[in-house]
């Protein structure tokens, strides 16, 4: 039995080679690439075709047929935090340092 394809037909017409960006043609248990010289085939995994350019993602098409995790799986939460942090500016980045006047009339930055 070929898997049923979950995606509208107009998406489908849309829906490009991630290698050359040639169309697609439905194949009943995978999607081909139009280009002769590509002919690259895609599977489609629970109803969705899995479109990876392997050569250039860090991800693989097993990767999805397999059902690993694909996101930060390998990263310890802890990390993961410290490196939002490192990334996200300070808040006090955004007050302007403003020139305070002193009891005695002076001003001091
Ligand atoms: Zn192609």
């Amino acid at each position: 039995m070929y898997p049923q394809i979950r995606i509208s037909h107009t998406i489908r017409e849309l829906l490009r080679c991630p290698i050359c960006h040639a169309k697609l043609k439905y194949m009943g248990i995978n999607l081909e690439c139009k280009n002769s010289e590509c002919a690259t085939h895609f599977p489609i995994e629970d109803g969705i075709p899995v479109l990876i350019n392997e050569q250039s993602s860090v991800f693989s098409i097993e990767d999805f047929i397999s059902h690993r995790k694909t996101f930060f799986a390998n990263i310890n939460e802890n990390k993961l935090k410290k490196y939002v942090r490192y990334l996200i500016p300070k808040i006090s980045n955004n007050i302007q340092r403003l020139p305070v006047r002193s009891l005695h009339g002076s001003l001091r930055m």
